[in-house]
């Protein structure tokens, strides 16, 4: 197949698709996974690239451009959220619906891994350009998207609002209500309770683990978030609430940093007011890059891809990274931090509560029978341990990584999906 990745983006580090095809080589060589099958997880089985024309507030139009890809449907329908930002591209879409399809075969929920994005700037429309680019663009990918085919979700700068627009949109397209084809919905159009804070809430659950497993007393440690935003403010307020110490959180603006602590909830409400954590008093404003080379015993990338590189990597001064965003870590900075003894824990299974509760979600959608909060959050727990225990013990078998140990397992499930389901026609 000629599929090239392209030239680094100005804005990364590196290539997420590179990024994301090392690491399934990596776990591709240690289990020797059939050459054939390889190939095929390496690139995505089907891709939608379409333009997005609206009509802007001032009466012009603009035409976006917006991508639908979905890696591997073996294990079931596509998963995977649906990001606005300006440097989306195809890699880094692909790589992101790759990463989805090893997540859910981590956690071992029957989706495959697809992904979604249009390259705007949020910051710089209107709600309703937002709304109208949302629109146009899920018609556009109408054709590939459904409860049974392709179930988007939030994931950067879209929220339940914006699942509803995708809700709305792909039902009047079709002339009935279709709750299942989105996760992530507002509560009153089928939403799943505890949706919301998933994602940060097994952050939270899979660093209690993590810190079991590598003897480190949680309730002594600090613990520093990048990003503030869903994942890393729910990550936040999570753990604040259990009594644990953050001395420091960050936003695209930067960061502030108290080493005795900082008082989550008011950090959120100066942060709603400003629209920025910086400034937030009593804390020192730092800066991102500064933040990421705290002293600290517990360090969690709840921003964006390509944080930790070979550049800052040798500075890092944690005892673990929990990868709440997708593809913190650049495969160089993996080997530095494991010669300097620090421990990740990989994105597809510390960022996974939220893929869970959107699994959650569809199925009570389907049933139209929904779950009490207590209940999402005791079998997000269980989803999320199990995962652990199980990536642990492929750790052990193997010897091996916590992130390679994931990819084994997860790409040995999605192989065995294939191989059994054999090559069509
Ligand atoms: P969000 O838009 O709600 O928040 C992103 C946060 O990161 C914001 O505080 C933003 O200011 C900050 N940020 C953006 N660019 C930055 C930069 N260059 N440096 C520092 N901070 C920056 O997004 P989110 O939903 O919280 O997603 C965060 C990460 O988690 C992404 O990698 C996403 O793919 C991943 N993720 C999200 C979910 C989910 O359920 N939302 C699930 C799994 C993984």
């Amino acid at each position: 197949m000629n599929f090239t990745v392209s030239q680094k983006k100005k804005n990364y580090k590196v290539n997420p698709l590179e990024m994301a095809q090392q690491q399934l080589e990596t776990a591709a060589k240690i289990i020797h996974l059939d050459e054939g099958i390889l190939q095929k997880l390496k690139y995505p089985k089907r891709t939608l690239i379409v333009s997005v024309p609206i009509k802007m507030d001032n009466g012009k139009i603009r035409v976006f451009r917006g991508y639908r890809v979905q890696h591997n449907l073996d294990r079931g329908p596509g998963k995977g959220g649906i990001r606005y930002h300006p440097d989306v591209d195809l890699d880094e879409i692909t790589a992101l619906a790759m990463w989805m399809t090893w997540k859910c075969a981590v956690v071992n929920i029957p989706y495959g891994g697809a992904k979604g994005g249009v390259v705007c700037d949020p910051q710089k429309l209107s709600e309703q350009e937002l709304e109208r680019i949302t629109r146009r663009y899920i018609s556009e990918i109408g054709l590939i998207i459904g409860p049974e085919k392709d179930i988007p979700a939030p994931d950067i700068n879209t929220n339940p609002k914006t699942m509803a627009w995708v809700m709305d949109t792909f039902s009047m397209n079709v002339g009935y209500s279709v709750p299942g084809v989105v996760t992530g919905k507002p509560l009153s159009l089928g939403g799943s309770r505890g949706r919301t804070e998933a994602t940060g809430r097994g952050v939270v659950y899979i660093t209690q683990k993590a810190c079991e497993f590598y003897n480190i007393d949680i309730e002594k440690s600090s613990i520093v978030i990048q990003g503030f935003g869903n994942v890393g403010y729910n990550a936040a307020r999570i753990f604040y609430e259990l009594g644990y110490k953050i001395v420091a959180v960050s936003d695209v603006h930067g960061g502030i940093y108290n080493p005795d602590g900082l008082n989550i909830p008011e950090v959120y409400s100066y942060s709603q007011k400003k629209g920025t954590v910086v400034g937030y008093k009593p804390a020192k404003n730092i800066s991102n890059k500064e933040l990421l080379e705290l002293k600290c015993d517990i360090l969690i990338p709840a921003a964006i891809e390509g944080q930790i590189t070979q550049q800052n990597a040798p500075r890092i001064k944690s005892k673990i990274v929990v990868e709440a965003a997708n593809g913190p870590t650049t495969p160089q900075a993996d080997k530095i931090l494991a010669r300097k003894g620090i421990k990740v824990v990989p994105d597809i299974l510390a960022n996974a509560g939220g893929v869970v509760v959107s699994y959650f979600e569809w199925v009570q959608s389907l049933q139209a029978y929904f779950w009490k909060e207590k209940d999402v959050q005791e079998r997000l727990k269980e989803v999320m341990e199990n995962a652990f225990n199980e990536v642990v013990e492929v750790m052990k078998h193997y010897k091996v990584d916590m992130r390679t140990a994931a990819m084994i397992l997860a790409v040995s499930r999605v192989a065995e999906a294939t191989k059994l389901r054999g090559l069509y026609p």
